[in-house]
């Protein structure tokens, strides 16, 4: 791979395992973190996960960046980093939201440097700690405009996705922020309001500890994830958001006027025919 410094602006739990895999596929790479926690940056160095700090007007010297801040940021981010970089550097971020930062840089002249990509991977847990070696293993990265992003460094990318294990998946940005509101973001939103309603509920949280189950467990896990993180997603994909909570308390309301109306035949039915969700998950979870 002809890549040496390797600069990761975001050093958290994605940055750092995507640092993690391609100092796997060449230990020689110089691996530079930038992040505005200073913290991190230490724990990066600690850890290993990065070789060196530095700062954005370093990037000058950058043949890969990857930009893994959450996405407010990265829109920010991400027109100042093309305008450091040289004519050969390859760009990507890997935020969970797409259609503003492709309209980010729609106009720059260095957007054929820039590849937008969503890998879709990742735990409850944030920052550098919390960073994995093999965490994109058999994991799909949907990739956006990619027609936009230079033939020759297309080719770089795909190279490091394919080494890191991940198949990839292609789409535009408006697709891309439609279709993951249902699969990730609603999940994420119905898991923060179930944690809010049970933890309001039993105020004596020893009990909820008491009584839980493997799958309450698994069903708040979510609610762990960062709102530093998650808040800016639903900002940015709020009309998406909105509709798909709308047709999922919709659902809510009709499970509760069935269960008024001692409908158990309907409720069977509905739970049932949702059982088809295993078919569909297989090999995925
Ligand atoms: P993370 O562990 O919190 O790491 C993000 C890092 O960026 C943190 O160190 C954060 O510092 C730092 N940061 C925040 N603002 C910055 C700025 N303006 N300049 C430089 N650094 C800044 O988050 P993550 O889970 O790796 O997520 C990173 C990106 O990946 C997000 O865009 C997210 O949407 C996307 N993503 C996440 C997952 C997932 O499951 N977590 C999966 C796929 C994609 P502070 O902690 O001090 O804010």
């Amino acid at each position: 791979m002809s890549v040496k410094n390797i600069y990761i602006v975001g050093i958290g739990l994605i940055g750092g395992s995507i640092a993690k895999d391609v100092k796997r596929l060449n230990p020689n790479l110089n691996i530079l973190g930038i992040d505005s926690n200073p913290e991190h940056l230490e724990e990066a160095l600690t850890l290993n996960i990065i070789d060196e700090k530095a700062k954005i007007q370093d990037l000058v010297h950058a043949d890969f960046v990857v930009l893994s801040t959450p996405v407010d940021a990265g829109v920010k981010l991400l027109p100042e980093i093309l305008d450091f970089i040289n004519d050969e550097t390859l760009v990507m971020d890997v935020g969970s939201t797409k259609r503003d930062i492709c309209k980010a840089v729609e106009d720059h002249p260095k957007r054929r440097n820039f590849l937008a990509t969503h890998p879709i991977a990742g735990t409850e847990f944030s920052g550098p700690k919390a960073a994995m070696e093999n965490l994109f293993q058999k994991k799909t990265n949907i990739i956006c405009e990619i027609e936009k992003t230079a033939f020759k460094l297309q080719e770089k990318a795909l190279t490091i996705f394919r080494f890191m294990g991940m198949r990839m998946r292609y789409m535009n940005p408006e697709a891309h922020d439609k279709h993951i509101a249902y699969v990730s973001h609603l999940s994420h939103i119905s898991s923060f309001m179930l944690g809010k309603t049970v933890i309001e509920k039993e105020k004596n949280e020893r009990d909820i500890f008491d009584l839980a189950g493997s799958g309450f467990a698994s069903t708040v896990r979510l609610a762990k994830s960062s709102p530093e993180m998650w808040t800016p997603i639903f900002k940015q994909n709020k009309e998406n958001v909105i509709e798909t909570l709308d047709e999922y308390i919709n659902n809510l309301i009709q499970f509760n006027d069935l269960l008024k109306q001692d409908d158990f035949e309907s409720i069977f039915r509905d739970m049932k025919e949702t059982n088809h969700i295993k078919d569909i998950l297989k090999g995925i979870a």
